[in-house]
């Protein structure tokens, strides 16, 4: 087991640093890395998915490169330009709803974000991600201006909090809704297939026990699938490319060009998108790479007690 510690280059879901832990198996490397604040109860799909690829226990690809959208944070309208040019894909994933920030601010980052994928040539996609922050009301009126700003969205994200929330959203709205904190926190994913909740299912394969435990989400949800990322090292990207790789069909970019939202990475050869997407690789782990970026002696000691009261979840959930 190694920890490393790697600074973001942007704020993003309050942290500026993000740690992961990297598990060796059988066959290769395993990313752990459940954020801070969740209970070893929380945590443990997330160390299936570990030890899921640590074992080498995904199923084959079926497609060699995964188209990936560009992330862009609650940024101003100039910074949210410059991310989409430098980011080279044709559709881009925007940050609404932030608190503090108003629907005009939205606004402003959508037409800045559509002007800037316009001048990399047509056809360029938008979609919105609120992570749950508006109500029913707020969300009906502003995925009704936002899809105006940013010249038509392709979906709006988890628009708000709860999966009968959204049901209501998407009875009232002509943008397709797509749910992610409502699968992946869920006691049941599937109350989303029952209330015709989502047009789109968004799967990260982490807190979602791993690539076999989504592509069987998949199947049983009977939506297409979007894979995004929980802000992994390439280690953790590669079990989201895997699952992307696998399924039947991918009719959407998926969220998982997000190493270059870190600053460092454990691997020789990142996965970075070329051409708008991501190769079907697995990335080899460099042990300096791991010792450059090793967290300190109190933050390792930490996550080994973590490791052991999640393993310890285990044992009390057997008979
Ligand atoms: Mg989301």
């Amino acid at each position: 087991m190694r920890v490393v510690s790697i600074p973001m280059r942007t704020r993003f879901r309050g942290i500026t640093v993000r740690e992961a832990v990297l598990l060796r198996g059988e066959a290769a490397w395993g990313e752990w890395s459940p954020f801070l604040e969740y209970s070893p109860q929380v945590a443990e799909p997330w160390l299936r998915c570990a030890e899921e690829a640590a074992a080498g226990l995904w199923p084959a690809p079926v497609r060699d490169r995964v188209p990936v959208n560009v992330t862009v944070p609650a940024v101003g309208p100039e910074r949210a330009r410059a991310i989409v040019l430098a980011g080279g894909c044709r559709t881009a994933k925007v940050k609404v709803a932030e608190p503090g920030q108003t629907t005009a601010d939205d606004e402003a980052r959508l037409e800045a974000v559509r002007d800037a994928l316009d001048s990399l040539g047509p056809g360029g996609r938008i979609r919105v991600d609120a992570n749950g922050g508006w109500s029913v009301d707020d969300a009906v009126a502003a995925i009704g201006r936002l899809d105006r700003a940013a010249g038509g969205l392709e979906y709006a994200e988890q628009p708000v909090a709860t999966v009968e929330e959204l049901a209501r959203v998407r009875r009232r709205v002509g943008v397709p809704i797509a749910a992610d904190e409502s699968i992946r926190r869920a006691e049941d994913p599937y109350r989303v297939r029952e209330l015709e909740a989502a047009d789109i299912a968004v799967l990260k394969v982490q807190p979602l026990g791993g690539v076999r435990a989504c592509l069987e989400i998949a199947e049983r949800i009977g939506l297409p699938v979007v894979v995004s990322s929980a802000l992994e090292t390439s280690v953790g990207i590669a079990a989201g490319v895997a699952l992307a790789a696998a399924l039947p069909e991918l009719p959407y970019a998926c969220g998982l060009a997000t190493v270059q939202m870190l600053t460092d990475d454990v691997v020789s050869e990142p996965l970075l998108p070329v051409d708008g997407a991501l190769p079907v690789v697995r990335p080899v782990v460099e042990e300096a790479r791991l010792d450059a970026l090793a967290a300190d002696p109190e933050r390792i000691a930490h996550w080994e007690a973590r490791l052991a009261a999640t393993r310890a979840v285990r044992k009390d959930q057997r008979p």
